[in-house]
């Protein structure tokens, strides 16, 4: 199968053909770096390294930039209340904000470009939009990109633009459909602006939030590129003004690919700081949570899917994680005589899980296949080691994707793997009360040995 995407663009599943044979340019729209991110943020960041990672696994050769909006409304408004410069303010934020991705297994795009660093390609950017006349100055001295000008725009997030005033302008960062306008490009320093600003060509301001993802993309992926991703709330007014402002520069076309992520809600609302219904990845593990079901919870639900989140379903995504991290013990473990087609099974395995995410990152038929994988090992009486390590081997190729099986591992003594074989030997001959006896034992040993529905789990006390 190949590769297939739903593309924004398009509203339409299609095949995956990148530019450049091998390899992939996709951009990340990052954090705004004026607080934690929330754990509703963290869905679409665990998604783009979901991403990432498959196509790591198919072999293309992933560039991938993940911004960080360090200057912007909220940044400066953040840096303000807080009595900060707004370097201080942010650097601490994207600080965070990495130490954050570390905790949920997400690797570091290949380039994290700040805003702050990049005004220059952004002033160049506008300039150009300027001479190109799709741009203007208003008379408060700020820079407006004029949406009538732009070929097709609204066409992205489906506007209706029919009421649109002519020459109607927006000068804040975030607005909505109803609020369609002329949008600024270079904010003319105002007082409230404080000692954030720029002294350019453009005249003494700073760069609108729009403009900065059109200029640190192109710079580092060129004109056109593969991939483009975000949560969905971005794709109107952001997105539709970055292919806006890029490609009226560049006169080609920006993207080739837009994949949205749905939004994390609670109680039917999106997750988000303006309505306070939020928790950080660091609120969570302070409740005890394990930062690997967190991202086993958030990447479990199709991405173009909402998801509800709860405790509860941490909880549940805790127990499907140890089903696999139980399953790696007892295969670190087996040492039986017995020789299974375990070839055929991992192939037939890796292949489903493929099928699956090939198809659109179909992450829960993905998931399923690989727990229908776990059944059938499980089953196999006496595993002996060599056929265990292929079995491994397979685990581990899936997980390069998933990110999910600690790297911790039980290790048992030979006494107590003697135990534990015992055990569950006598289990099978239903000799429950000679079971429960070296269970017990085992737990005097700090083994604490559970059953589950498909074999059993073994944690140290
Ligand atoms: P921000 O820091 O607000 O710029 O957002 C960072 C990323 O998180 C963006 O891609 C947003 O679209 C995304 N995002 C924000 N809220 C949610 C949510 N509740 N669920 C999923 N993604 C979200
Ligand atoms: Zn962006």
């Amino acid at each position: 199968m190949t590769l297939k995407f739903h593309n924004t663009l398009t509203k339409k599943k299609e095949e995956f053909k990148e530019i450049e044979k091998g390899k992939v340019g996709y951009y990340a729209c990052g954090p705004t770096v004026y607080d934690y991110a929330h754990i509703g943020n963290f869905r679409t960041f665990v998604f783009n390294d979901l991403l990432r990672r498959y196509l790591k696994y198919k072999k293309y050769e992933v560039k991938e930039v993940m911004n960080l909006t360090d200057v912007d409304d909220k940044t400066i408004k953040g840096s303000q209340k807080a009595n900060l410069s707004l370097k201080d303010f942010t650097d601490k934020f994207a600080k965070y904000f990495v130490e954050d991705l570390k905790t949920l297994n997400i690797e570091m795009p290949e380039i994290m470009p700040s805003a702050v660093a990049h005004v220059k390609e952004m002033v160049k950017m506008i300039q150009t939009l300027l001479e190109k006349d799709i741009a203007y100055k208003g008379d408060d001295g700020s820079i407006y990109y004029s949406v009538e000008k732009a070929k097709d725009y609204g066409k992205f997030a489906g506007l209706d633009l029919e009421n649109l005033k002519a020459g109607a302008r927006v000068s804040h960062d975030e607005y909505d459909k109803e609020n369609v306008a002329d949008f600024a490009l270079w904010k003319a320093w105002d007082k409230d602006d404080g000692d954030v600003y720029w002294e350019t060509d453009l005249g003494k301001g700073r760069p609108g939030w729009h403009i900065e993802c059109s200029a640190m993309s192109t710079k580092y992926l060129g004109s056109t590129f593969d991939i483009h991703t975000g949560g969905e709330d971005l794709i109107f007014p952001h997105h539709q003004n970055e292919i806006a402002q890029s490609e009226g520069a560049t006169g080609k076309k920006f993207v080739n690919y837009w994949i949205h992520v749905s939004h994390l809600i609670v109680e039917g609302k999106k997750m988000s700081k303006s309505l306070g219904n939020f928790f950080t990845l660091r609120d969570l593990l302070e409740k005890g949570k394990d930062p690997l079901a967190i991202r086993y919870l958030l990447l479990s639900t199709h991405y173009r899917q909402q998801l509800n989140f709860t405790m509860d379903g941490i909880d549940a995504a805790h127990n499907s994680l140890e089903r696999l991290n139980n399953f790696m013990i007892m295969l670190r473990n087996a040492n039986g005589d017995s020789k299974q087609n375990v070839d055929s099974f991992c192939e037939l395995a890796k292949k489903k899980f493929e099928d699956a995410m090939d198809d659109d990152l179909s992450i829960s038929d993905a998931l399923a296949h690989v727990f229908d994988f776990v059944r059938e090992i499980n089953s196999l009486e006496n595993l002996s080691k060599n056929d265990a390590l292929k079995v491994i081997k397979t685990m581990i190729e899936i997980d390069s994707v998933l990110g999910v099986i600690s790297a911790e591992e039980v290790q048992l003594s030979e006494e107590e793997k003697e135990l534990v074989d015992e055990r569950q030997a006598a289990r099978k001959n239903k000799d429950y009360a000679k079971a429960d006896t070296l269970r017990a034992l085992l737990e005097e040993k700090g083994i604490l040995l559970e059953d589950t529905i498909d074999g059993f789990r073994i944690k140290r006390k």
